[in-house]
């Protein structure tokens, strides 16, 4: 017989910081959009994934990882990673910090520094969990604009900074818009940090922007620099392994490493990953095949769109920020229908903006398509 399950009132118990949160928005489910749309195969627009799949090395280090057993825990150090990831970069490991995702890093950097009522710069459209993990710890988040071009706005950056944030989310390039930071723009936010902020340069995309040229790479910007930084990389963007989740930040100094080791749950990242990111970062060829053919397609589904009529940010990334010109949850309820996935975005400001990830080119002009006869149906 089944126990009978009471609910327990657990409502008083949260954190008011907690309760006030929006819930992370992961685009709409798979498996009900093939249902709605009578569809088996969805188009996944939603995650900015990598449609062009892992190294084939990698592949075979997974399996090799399960062939091991999996019954004894992970390397609680990454040691292996580490090395590796340092050697490519020419940082010492004990300058390295892996997360599970690069999330689970941002989320270390909160719990490490933030105390309640401390201040946290970062863009606004943005990366959600850039406010979300402050917020967790009680702190205040002030988001900065970018300009009606989308472009960094480096003079309301200058005056943000200004107000003594103690940490600094910046991503570059950024997400959602796509668009980057040049050289002298992410020089500017260096020489208006204050002393006591801690800046976190996230380049989720840097692998897409690298070759853009005034692309700055964040590492070796921040280098020489007398304050305390963290580049945060991930393996789940460019390098396709979104789903074993790993990442990693090269800090300013193995202080903030130990730190971050100390807030961190022990074996935050699973031997598979581990193993997984170590061969993905070895296949080099495979990664320049994926920026290229990325650069490429974005490309051409940007020039698709822009055809059609519709508002598109240049972007540096494998995804475009798009507008639709009418609400976009009523836009991304009729891709549905068609079994594509996009975000609708919520933002203040935003929200007739799409955000879509590239897929294969085969998919991205149905993609192209879609968007097209919908917007062009019920113009407003
Ligand atoms: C995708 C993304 C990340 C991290 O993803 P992980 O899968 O956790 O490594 C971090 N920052 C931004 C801006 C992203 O878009």
């Amino acid at each position: 017989m089944n126990p009978v399950l009471t609910p327990t009132p657990s409502t008083s118990l949260i954190r008011r910081e907690v309760a006030g949160l929006p819930l992370y928005d992961p685009g709409a489910d798979p498996d009900e959009v093939a249902a709605l749309s009578g569809s088996g195969r969805v188009i996944k627009l939603s995650n900015n994934e990598n449609p062009f799949g892992v190294s084939p090395a990698v592949a075979e280090a997974v399996r090799k990882a399960l062939a091991d057993g999996v019954s004894r825990y992970p390397d609680p150090t990454g040691r292996r990673l580490a090395e590796a990831v340092g050697r490519s970069l020419d940082v010492p490991p004990d300058r390295v910090v892996l997360g599970n995702g690069s999330e689970n890093i941002l989320e270390l950097l909160c719990q490490a520094v933030l105390d309640p009522g401390d201040l946290v710069v970062t863009q606004a459209p943005g990366f959600s969990l850039h406010e979300t993990f402050p917020r967790v710890m009680g702190a205040r988040v002030q988001k900065v604009p970018v300009t009606a071009e989308f472009e960094f706005d480096a003079d309301a950056w200058c005056d943000a900074l200004a107000a003594g944030p103690k940490l600094v989310f910046l991503a570059n390039p950024c997400n959602p818009t796509g668009a980057m930071l040049d050289a002298g723009e992410l020089a500017r936010v260096v020489a208006a940090l204050p002393e006591s902020a801690l800046l976190v340069l996230d380049e989720a995309y840097g692998e897409f922007a690298r070759s853009r040229p005034g692309y700055p790479d964040g590492l070796e910007a921040l280098r020489g620099l007398d304050r305390p930084w963290i580049v945060l990389r991930t393996f789940s963007k460019a390098y396709g392994l979104a789903g074993v989740r790993v990442g990693y930040g090269i800090a300013s100094d193995p202080a903030l490493v130990q730190a971050l080791d100390r807030v961190r749950t022990p074996y935050n990242v699973n031997h598979p990953a581990q193993e997984a990111a170590i061969a993905a970062l070895g296949d080099h060829a495979h990664l320049a095949d994926t920026v290229r053919r990325t650069a490429l397609e974005i490309a051409r589904v940007a020039d698709g769109l822009r055809n059609a009529g519709l508002r598109v940010v240049p972007s540096s990334t494998n995804f475009l920020f798009i507008d639709t010109g009418r609400p976009a949850g009523h836009v991304a309820r009729e891709l549905h229908r068609a079994g594509i996935i996009v975000k609708a975005w919520r933002e203040p400001g935003y929200e007739t903006y799409i955000r879509a990830s590239l897929s294969t080119p085969g998919d991205n002009d149905v993609f192209v398509r879609c968007l097209s006869e919908i917007c062009a149906k019920d113009k407003p």
